[in-house]
């Protein structure tokens, strides 16, 4: 009898030990990309590729999308990865429809996903993918695509019905970022405000934000509205990190950026954040970059 019984317990940690493995193992990530407006988009997914490979965590793919038009052979493998980040951009053509099936049923499944400044941009039309990002801009979004949201001067979360496009933003310059959530494993840790190299401060964002979380913001000098700067969304089962910033190489060289783009990620892909700050973080008044040798 006791013999069974250990034998049942060996084998039950048998099947336990891929994710007991899991938590030493380097993590599978994919990065996906192929069309943005951001003529950038080459060296900035090797940016954030470099960035997910640095923490230790991440093993990191890259499946890129036919530059024009449709690709019917665009089917990334998403439920072999823990989280899959976006590095496309406004106008890119829609992805065969069993691969929107293949990502939806990924993140509501429990996958990770990572938008990342212009991934907010596409996909103007594709409802699961815009309860993902929680609000986008452009594509002709407009208040069918739900309300704006921001937080007013007092902190309080405004969600705007009036009608008008969704997405917008004035000249690139250095912001400061306002942590709204001290608690969440993201920005846990982070000096209250903190001044992002430059950057587009994308303000008018409006979508369904349903299951939406605004961890951070900054006013922008457009609308003079706080606007989301750090957001998390559940979706189903899924766990999404979306952050309109990062326009320009300079802007993804920001220590803040990458700090959150890696803690987005791991918590995308776990729920938790085991990353400490970097004693290089921006303070309120200073910024900080980590020059990219990688293009
Ligand atoms: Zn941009």
């Amino acid at each position: 009898m006791m013999r069974r019984v250990l034998m049942i317990a060996w084998a039950l940690l048998g099947l336990l030990a891929p994710s007991v493995a899991g938590a030493s193992e380097p993590m599978r990530a994919l990065i996906v990309d192929g069309q943005n407006n951001h003529g950038n988009w080459p060296t900035t997914t090797k940016m954030m590729k470099s960035a997910l490979e640095e923490t230790g965590l991440f093993t990191v793919d890259v499946i890129t999308h036919a530059p024009q038009g449709p690709d019917p052979n665009f089917h990334p493998e998403f439920a072999r990865y823990a989280v899959v980040v976006s590095n496309f951009g406004h106008g890119a053509a829609d992805w065969p429809e069993e691969t929107r099936k293949a990502f939806e049923a990924y993140v509501a499944g429990g996958g990770g996903f990572v938008a990342v400044h212009a991934a907010d941009n596409s996909f103007p039309s594709w409802p699961a993918y815009n309860e993902m990002i929680g609000l986008g801009g452009w594509g002709n979004r407009n208040e069918r695509s739900g309300p704006y949201v921001y937080l007013d001067d007092a902190g309080r979360t405004v969600r705007d019905d009036s009608p008008g496009p969704g997405g917008n933003h004035g000249a690139q310059w250095s912001f400061p970022v306002i942590v709204r959530d001290s608690a969440h494993p993201i920005t846990a840790g982070m000096p209250p405000v903190w001044l992002h190299v430059k950057d587009e401060l994308y303000d008018k964002l409006r979508g369904p934000a349903r299951n939406m979380q605004i961890l951070a913001t900054s006013r922008s000098d457009v609308t003079n509205r706080h606007e989301p700067m750090l957001i998390v969304v559940d979706h189903g089962k899924g766990r999404v990190f979306h952050t309109p910033m990062g326009h320009a190489d300079e802007s993804q060289e920001c220590v803040g950026f990458i700090t959150v783009f890696q803690r987005g990620a791991e918590w995308a892909a776990t729920g938790k954040v085991t990353q400490k700050l970097p004693d290089d973080f921006p303070s309120a008044d200073k910024t900080s970059s980590r020059p990219f040798a990688g293009r």
